[in-house]
Parts: structure tokens; sequence; C-alpha cells
């Protein structure tokens, strides 16, 4: 048995980032960066107005008011997309649009709400300060400055930024392929059960699927395999075709428990199998060929949620080539006194953590067992108890992992 941040210490000194690949920024959403990104040129690339008005001197417009409007002469248009730059010389303005490339001898814009055009002229009916609702070229970013960092998350925000610069192909990680392997004797297929006959439908490798491809990972089940050993060698034998393979259930000390003994009989170098954590204790890791990884998750549905998201998760983040690996953790105030026996584990209850008065509250959710699924459904975090730890009374603050 390790500890829990032995095990991880492991599990991530083991994890290699996989090959990169070239995407469309179009289909680069959920990537992780590969490359660190520059920007070719400042932005805003020009000097342009930020409003709908008129481009004016703001010595000729530092007086004007409701009373004692001021009289300009429209020297002409500064259309939006038109790169040929107008002039404005004392005594005229330059009617001009958001976005528009402010004319030359133009230090200030007036908004078109606040004048009135006549025959010609404008009247300026408000001064505004020197440099108003102008956007200066290169006032966000700078040409050459590094935009994007390799290890950032893609998302839509950072795909927007790369069509600004003109980006059109960004260098990614490429998808994890993660197999998963369901094993079980009662196990059956999902439509198929009648109730009270004994068996249970194998849930986990749908809610496996889907947390793999909420981390971006591509994922193919192998199947519900029986509690022989035949099977179980079938079902596992082409492991090296993945970067990772994760099997549920059979890794505790049953009889039928064979899951670890195939594996290593399979040539999978098993590092670690028992962690001290509740639940998932009996969680295995090991690696197999140039970078695989194989997971040996308990059957418990809540076990291996946790197990996936405290171990497996940031080892798909580290082959992912990912600068955060590890889930964020907030304290939050416990609003009931928690009690438990025994305290030789480090556990992850479920609870349910909220924003209120200036800090983040948690409450514990009745129903902790690891079979219980809705401790997850109602809850949306895990309250870290630490090892040794028995009692912690209500008010006071733990430190807690988001899961949702
Ligand atoms: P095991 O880890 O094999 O001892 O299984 C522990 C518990 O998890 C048992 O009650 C199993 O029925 C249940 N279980 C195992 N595999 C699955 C699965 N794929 N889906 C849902 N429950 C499972
Ligand atoms: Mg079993």
């Amino acid at each position: 048995m390790i500890k829990f941040e032995d095990a991880l210490v492991e599990v991530l000194a083991h994890t290699k980032e996989l090959e990169r690949e070239r995407l469309p920024i179009t289909e680069a959403c959920g990537r992780i960066l590969r490359e660190d990104i520059a920007s070719p040129f400042d932005m805003p690339p020009f000097t342009n107005s930020a409003m709908d008005g008129f481009a004016v001197k703001y010595e000729d417009i530092k007086d004007a008011s409701y009373d004692n409007p001021v009289e300009l002469e429209i020297a002409g248009i500064s259309d939006t997309g038109n790169g040929n730059k107008m002039k404005v010389n004392t005594g005229e303005a330059v009617k001009l649009f958001t976005g528009s490339l402010l004319p030359s001898g133009a230090d200030t814009v007036v908004p078109v709400e606040y004048t009135e055009e006549r025959e010609g002229k404008v009247l300026i009916y408000r001064s505004f300060k020197k440099g108003s609702n102008i956007r200066e070229k290169g006032e966000e970013i700078r040409k050459g400055e590094i935009l994007l960092r390799k290890g950032t998350d893609i998302t839509p925000y950072e795909i927007g930024l790369l069509a600004q610069i003109n980006r059109v192909h960004v260098w990614v990680n490429s998808k994890p392929r993660v197999a998963i392997i369901s094993t079980g004797d009662e196990l059956t297929e999902i439509g198929t059960c009648t109730e009270g006959d004994g068996k249970i439908i194998s849930s986990n490798n749908y809610m496996l699927k889907a947390l793999l491809e909420r981390v971006g990972a591509e994922t193919v089940h192998l199947g519900i395999v029986k509690d022989r050993k035949d099977d179980i060698s079938e079902a596992l034998s082409g492991y090296s075709r993945f970067d990772m393979v994760i099997t549920t259930g059979g890794m505790s000390k049953g009889e039928k428990d064979y899951v670890k003994q195939i594996a290593t009989e399979l040539g999978i170098d098993i590092r670690f199998h028992g962690v001290l954590i509740k639940p998932a204790k009996p969680v295995a890791f090991g690696i197999f060929g140039d970078g695989g990884v194989f997971f040996g998750l308990p059957g418990n549905p809540v076990s291996t949620a946790v197990a996936f998201d405290l171990l497996v998760y940031p080892a798909l983040r580290k082959m992912m080539g990912a600068i955060k690996v590890f889930p964020e953790r907030i304290k939050a105030r416990l609003t009931r006194d928690f009690f438990r026996k025994s305290s030789d584990r480090k556990e992850f209850l479920r609870v349910k953590v909220w924003f209120e008065d200036k800090e983040y509250l948690c409450t514990p959710l009745e129903k902790q067992g690891s079979h219980m699924l809705t401790s997850l459904v109602e809850g949306n975090a895990y309250a870290i108890v630490d090892i040794g730890v028995r009692e912690i009374k209500a008010g006071e603050y733990l430190e807690v992992i988001r899961f949702k």
C-alpha cells in the first residue's frame, strides 16, 4: 500500500507526452497547444475609432457644450475597411465608424450621439478628453509578443485569438487512445437486465467513456468479460495498441480477482496496487511498451470515478502536454461536524460545494457508499480528509476538488 501523493508521483513519472499533430484551428478546440505562438503583428493592427462619430482635433472641441456647440467642416468620410488615410485640419472633422482608420491630424473621436450634421457641417455638442474613443495600434498586443504558451488549453477564446492573428493551423497534442475493459461475472449489457436476477448492468464503461471524452481522449470499449483468466487474457492481450488501458473490477483480494495477475503475465509492469485512499483503495497502475499506461480500477462506480478523477486524469493531461495536470483545489468551510472511526486513509468525501457570503461552503452527502453513484450526481466536489484526521468541526476549512 502506498500513499496517494506517492501514487501520483509514480503515475506522472511514468507518463509521457504523446506525438503532436497539425490541425486547422476549426478542429483544435479542446486540444492542448504544442507550440508557443507569437503575434505576427500589432493588435489593433492600426489606430482606429472605437465609436461611430467624428474624428476631430481636441483643441477644436475642448469648449463645446449644448449651449455653445462648435461647428466644424466635414472634410470627408473614413469608411471601415478602407485603407485610404484622410486628414483632419483645424476647423475640420472626418466622419467615421467603429473600426475606421483614424485620419491623420485627429486625436479625438466624438460619438455621433453628441453631434448634428447640417449641410456639410457638423455641430459638436460636448467636449471629450483628448484621445477619447480611439483604439491605439498595438495597445493590446505587440508584434512578436508570445500570446499563447505551449501547454495551453485551446478553448473557444483561444480559437478567436488565433483567428485574430491570422493563424490557420496550429500544432496540438494528438488524442490519447484509450481502451476500456469491464470485468465481472455479474455484469450485463445495458438493456438486457431483468430486475432481481443477480445481474448488474455494466455502467462504468459508459461513465468512463464520457469522462475520457470530456478530457479529450478517444475511447473504445473492448467489452464485458467474465472473471475467467482466459477471457481476461484475451481481452487484455491487445493492450499495446493503445496509449492507455483501463480495466474495471477484479482488482481486490477476492478469489475471482484475476486482473492484476493476468496483466502481469501479459507483460504489463505493475508499479503499484493499493493506495491509502477511500474510496478506490485497490487501484493499480502499470506501464508497458514506450509510454503506455495501465490502470486497474476497482469496480464500484464511485471508486471508478474517484480513481479516474484523481489518478487517471492527471496522467491523461500529462500525455496531452498540458501545463495544468491537476484538478484545481479550493478551500471550503464545512457546514456540519464530520467524524470517522478509522483515519488510516486519505478520504475523498463527496460533498456539495457552493459560494455564499464571500466564501465556499461544503456539506458532505448522506450516502457515501462507494456503490452509491447518486453522491456524484447530487454532489459536485471531493473534500479531502487527510490520514490521521478523525474529526472535523463545522466551520473548519477543508481542501476541496471540484469535479463539476
Ligand atoms: P469488484 O471491483 O469486481 O470487486 O466489484 C465491486 C462492485 O462493483 C461490485 O458490486 C460490482 O458488481 C460492481 N461493478 C463492477 N464492475 C462494474 C461495472 N462495469 N459497472 C457497474 N458496476 C460494476
Ligand atoms: Mg468483480
